[in-house]
């Protein structure tokens, strides 16, 4: 087993930031997503250390959506990091968890009104524009109160990646952004520029998510410095600000081979500086937005195993007490994960499961074939590297309680989301008269 960040075996048994995984079942139950608070704070700084430049600001945006509430936003205000947000709701979080306004970005390809409503009432930072008619939504509110507003353009570079077709981002038909080589794109930018309320900083871009190659993202920096040289020529001045979103790919499965962050942000950094000087731009600012690869490793599921079911000579279900209601990633694309048994991690691997949740779907599957120890009922089975997109995309599918999450740091638990109850579960519910 990779043992990330604090993960450490004692006597047959998986431990995270000191803390003994039997124990963390016997105090909050299973499901419970367990998270290492140095680890994550690690990597936070890792990027904010090694993202620098002599020649820009450089600024670190933590993608909130990959893992979202109001501790981690908490472990990013103390680390110095800014913040992006795609909803109301997530906007709701960072703010509640005291982060400073002007350190949010609002993205998002389709910002209701409310929704841009509510960032300008916050003073949000920067918006991030999608589209011509929140632009539209945008300049009838600041118009409505006196206000202006720092404006970022998402734009698309038509970068094809080597990812799942679901997580790219950047391809002519993606429905994200205004595509960079079309007229009008220019036109809207024109439009920006000449609108007194509209403070345009900058463009941004995200070209999809676990991107392991760094020669995409070489690729996209240029063709970003391209087209500011361009926005450069058409507006007569530099832009602020660019923006080149996150995407930086992790580790699920053997054969994952994710970029040495220490090695390849100052590569990054420098490839930068160069095309930006080869295209004559010097912005001020140039931002990235790290979700997944900020907490994805040090985020781990532990579960309670249940029946095992032996089908066939090479079919046996392992069934836990979880499912796609807690990670909805392998029914939803497919995705990869391993797993072990915390409770028997000395044991040699000698026998074949697949491991499916409690959930009413053939779909619900956790991983289509993993080699474990023998396996029985009451085991505890751990997916690691569940930090990212498994609790901010859980469900309460089949009237399922969302597991609680827990930090764990230095022998010590913090509870950072209790788990629900079956009274949460119809808090919003009306009886029928
Ligand atoms: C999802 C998203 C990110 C983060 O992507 P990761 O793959 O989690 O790093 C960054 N920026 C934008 C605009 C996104 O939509």
């Amino acid at each position: 087993m990779k043992l990330f960040g604090t993960m450490e075996v004692k006597e047959n048994t998986l431990y995270i930031g000191g803390v003994n995984t039997e124990e963390l079942r016997k105090n909050y139950g299973t499901p419970l997503y367990v998270m290492d608070e140095v680890a994550i704070e690690t990597q936070m700084q890792t990027f904010t250390t090694h993202f620098s430049s002599n020649t820009f600001e450089s600024r670190v945006l933590y993608a909130s959506k990959a893992f979202l509430n109001l501790y981690i936003a908490g472990l990013a205000k103390k680390n110095n990091l800014f913040i992006d947000v795609v909803s109301g709701g997530e906007l709701f979080t960072v703010l509640r968890a005291g982060f400073n306004p002007k350190k949010i970005y609002f993205h998002g390809n389709n910002k209701t009104y409310d929704e841009l409503n509510f960032a300008i009432e916050e003073n949000v930072g920067t918006i991030i524009l999608d589209n011509q008619y929140e632009y539209e939504m945008l300049n009838g509110l600041l118009n409505e109160k006196d206000k202006t507003q720092r404006v970022m353009v998402r734009v698309n570079p038509d970068i094809d990646t080597d990812t799942h077709k679901y997580i790219q981002t950047t391809k002519e038909d993606s429905k994200f952004g205004f595509n960079m080589y079309k007229d009008e794109t220019m036109t809207f930018i024109k439009t920006l520029e000449a609108d007194d309320r509209i403070d345009f900083v900058g463009i941004h871009c995200h070209i999809g998510s676990q991107i392991f190659d760094d020669a995409s993202f070489y690729l996209e920096a240029k063709k970003m410095a391209e087209y500011a040289k361009q926005l450069k020529e058409a507006l007569g001045r530099e832009v602020e600000e660019i923006n080149l979103g996150g995407g930086f790919g992790v580790y699920y499965t053997a054969g994952d081979t994710p970029l040495d962050l220490t090695e390849f942000l100052p590569k990054y950094t420098a490839h930068i500086e160069s095309v930006f000087q080869e295209y004559g731009i010097s912005p001020k600012i140039v931002s990235i937005e790290p979700g997944r690869s900020m907490v994805n490793n040090f985020g781990s599921t532990l579960y309670t195993v249940g029946a095992i079911k032996k089908m066939a000579e090479d079919l046996t279900f392992m069934l836990v007490d979880g499912g796609m209601n807690d990670n909805m990633r392998p029914a939803m694309y497919e995705a990869k994960y391993e797993a072990y048994l915390a409770n028997k991690m000395n044991e040699a691997p000698s026998a074949h499961y697949k491991v499916a949740g409690k959930l009413c779907e053939t779909g619900d599957v956790l991983i289509e074939d993993v080699q474990l120890p023998e396996a029985a009922p009451g085991d505890l089975l751990i997916t690691p590297s569940t930090g990212a997109y498994a609790y901010s995309m859980s469900s309460n599918y089949n009237r399922m309680t969302r597991p609680a999450v827990v930090f764990v740091k230095d022998g010590e638990t913090k509870v950072a989301v209790r788990r629900e109850t079956y009274e949460d579960l119809i808090r919003n519910d009306e009886v029928m008269e």
